[in-house]
Formats: structure tokens, C-alpha cells, sequence
């Protein structure tokens, strides 16, 4: 049996009963092969998951690596980037180059191979605006595919990989379109621009819109090598107009996105504030002090301990408000 504790960012001891990591394409077909008639697990950074039991499957680590400019013109250059890259190292990587367009997604862990599944996004950017297109394999088949922007069905948090592909992929790499001038510097998000403000900057580069989103994140979010978490736990609910406006009335000071003429976003983390959770501990499993949209593992919680407090707390806020929150995070 093979411990995952360190192969998932809430920490969470749990074993698989095989573990190979893959380092290359004929390595993954050979193990897709010999599995062909059964399922397997595969594995990232682990870092948008809950493990609350033991996995029977064969776990597959996408450990493929290589960076490599697949084409450019004057303007923009497509980089190919291989699925077990790690995200924030690659965007470093850019930075370096001047290439731009995923600064404001600086340090968000896990790696590449996954960035599409959820189209990640963070300070008003998210993955779909700079995907070209990805490489994935059948899982049954073998048959190697590539999906352009229109095929993956980005959307907040949502791509094809989670609805109807769901686990029938692997993604082999990903290609980006970054830009290699006039660099379009993304700082709607009014945290960027204060924090750009504090740093004394007043024409901030790709490099320094990068520098404030790790300095925001390092100060809101726990460090998972700190302690177990994996990021925001609940996607933020959409909600139509009219049910907006009956909870706006007992709580006139809730804040809000409007997504489109009938649709308003709540952010779940002021749900599950109001609803008295923030900083709420049960045994080693908790709700962050600071953001209580991240669920927290103070030590030696089960994934089962985290998943009840999940539970709760959409249990709770559907009684209080009438609202479904959805996990954002991937439960086995
Ligand atoms: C502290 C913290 C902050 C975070 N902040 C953000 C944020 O700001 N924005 C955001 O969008 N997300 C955020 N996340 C979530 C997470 O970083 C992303 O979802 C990331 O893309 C997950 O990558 P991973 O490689 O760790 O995926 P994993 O957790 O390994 O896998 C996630 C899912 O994808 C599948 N999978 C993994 N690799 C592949 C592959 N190559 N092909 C097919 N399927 C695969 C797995 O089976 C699983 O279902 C945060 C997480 C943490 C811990």
C-alpha cells in the first residue's frame, strides 16, 4: 500500500494500492493498455481533491514534462506546455520571457495537464482567455485528440472535462496563446490595483501584476505546506434575479456580481460567514480563520471528517438562504 499524504494538498492519509508515475507518452499508453478493462485514478498536483477513502484503482501520476514554443508571429507566441509542468512554475517561465496573459493566475498550485478541467481562474482572469487548444488521450481507446477552445465549453469553473467527458481524458499538454507585447495588464479587481498602489507602482508591468497577486494570495490564503487545504472549497452560486433580491432584503449589506440581466453571483465565502462557520473547528478539520471559503486540515482530519463538514455547511445555507452551494474541490 502506497501513502498519498503527500501527493494531495489537504494532507489526507489515505493509500492507494498501486502508484506509477508516468514520465512519457509510450510509458502512459503501456499502462493504459494493461488497464484497459479497468478504471484508473488519475493524479495531478492532488491539489483540487478530497481523498476520503482508500483507492482500489490504479493511481496514475501524470508526471509528462517539457515546455516548448510551438509557433509565433510578431505579436503573440503559442507555447506548448506538458501536462505534469507545474502551473506557477510555468507561469514563471513566461514572466521570464515577457510573455503575458497568466500573471494574474500566479501561484495557484497543481499543474498544467489540469488547468483546463476547472478553466482556473483567479483577479479576473481565467484559463479560457489564453488556451489554444490541448492534446488528450482516450482512456479506452487511445486515440489521441486535440480540443480547440470551442470544443473544451469553458465556463466559471465548468469545461467539458466535468461534464461530459468527465474522466473519459487524459490531457497530455496544453498550448497557450501569450502575448509577446503590448501586454493587456488585467487589474479590474480592485485588490490588484491597491495592492499595485502599496508596492508604489503607477505603470505596472506583467512582472509586477504578478508580484501583487502572490503578495494578495500569500497574505489571504493558507500555504498548503502550512496547513492541508485545497483552495476554495464552493464554487460561488449563481442565482436568478428574483431569489437575489428576497435574501437582499434581510440582508441588505450582502455583496454581489451581476452575471447577466437575471443572474447575480453570490460569493459563498459571505454565505458561509453569515451563516457562523468562519473559523468554526471540529476536531482537526475546519473552516479558515481568515477565508471561509477554504475548508482546512489542521493535522490529522480524514477526508471524511472534512467531507461531514462540507456537507454541514451546505445543509446549513440551504436551510438559511434556499441556496444549493456546489463543492468546487473533486470528492473520491
Ligand atoms: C491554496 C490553493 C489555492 C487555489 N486557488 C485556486 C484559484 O485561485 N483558482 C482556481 O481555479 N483553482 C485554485 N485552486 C485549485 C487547484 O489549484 C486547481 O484546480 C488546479 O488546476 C488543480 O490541479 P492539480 O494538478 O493539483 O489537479 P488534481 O487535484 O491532481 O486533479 C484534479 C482533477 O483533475 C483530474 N486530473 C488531474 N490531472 C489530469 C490530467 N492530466 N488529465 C485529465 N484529468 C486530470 C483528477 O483526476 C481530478 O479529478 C487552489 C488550490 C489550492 C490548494
Amino acid at each position: 500500500m502506497y501513502s498519498l499524504k503527500a501527493y494531495n494538498t489537504f494532507g489526507i492519509d489515505v493509500k492507494a494500492k498501486e502508484f506509477i508515475s508516468v514520465s512519457s507518452l509510450s510509458e502512459l499508453q503501456s499502462v493504459l493498455e494493461k488497464y484497459k478493462h479497468e478504471e484508473i485514478f488519475v493524479l495531478g498536483g492532488g491539489s483540487n481533491m478530497l481523498l476520503t477513502q482508500d483507492i482500489e484503482k490504479p493511481v496514475v501520476h501524470i508526471n509528462l514534462k517539457g515546455i516548448q514554443i510551438a509557433k509565433q508571429d510578431e505579436n503573440y507566441v503559442w507555447v506548448e506546455a506538458q501536462a505534469g509542468e507545474n502551473w506557477h512554475q510555468f507561469v514563471l517561465w513566461a514572466l521570464e520571457n515577457d510573455f503575458g496573459g497568466i500573471e494574474n493566475l500566479s501561484l495557484i498550485p497543481g499543474n498544467i495537464g489540469s488547468a483546463p478541467i476547472q478553466n482556473i481562474g483567479a483577479y479576473g482572469v481565467e484559463l479560457k482567455d489564453v488556451f489554444d487548444n490541448c492534446k488528450a488521450i482516450h482512456i479506452k481507446t487511445q486515440e489521441i485528440k486535440t480540443f480547440t477552445k470551442e470544443d473544451c465549453l469553458f465556463g466559471y469553473r465548468e469545461s467539458i472535462f466535468k461534464s461530459t467527458e468527465k474522466g473519459k481524458y487524459i490531457i497530455l499538454s496544453v498550448t497557450l496563446k501569450l502575448t509577446k507585447k503590448n501586454h493587456k495588464i488585467s487589474t479590474s479587481y480592485g485588490v490588484i490595483a491597491n495592492e499595485l498602489q502599496k508596492m508604489g507602482i503607477t505603470a505596472p508591468t506583467i512582472q509586477d501584476v504578478s508580484k501583487a497577486v502572490i503578495s494578495i494570495r500569500q497574505s489571504k490564503l493558507p500555504d498548503p505546506k502550512e496547513i492541508g487545504n485545497s483552495g476554495s472549497f464552493f464554487k460561488n452560486p449563481v442565482v436568478p434575479q428574483k431569489i437575489y433580491e428576497k435574501i437582499q432584503e434581510q440582508y441588505p449589506e450582502m455583496p454581489f456580481y451581476k452575471v447577466s440581466e437575471d443572474e447575480i453571483k453570490i460569493p459563498a465565502g459571505w454565505l458561509i460567514e453569515t451563516s457562523e462557520f468562519k473559523g468554526k473547528r471540529f476536531g482537526d478539520a475546519g473552516v479558515h480563520q481568515k477565508q471561509a471559503l477554504v475548508l482546512v486540515n489542521y493535522g490529522n482530519a480524514t477526508g471524511e471528517e472534512i467531507y461531514n463538514l462540507a456537507k454541514t455547511i451546505q445543509n446549513t445555507i440551504f436551510d438559511k438562504f434556499g441556496i444549493e452551494i456546489e463543492m468546487e474541490v473533486n470528492v473520491f
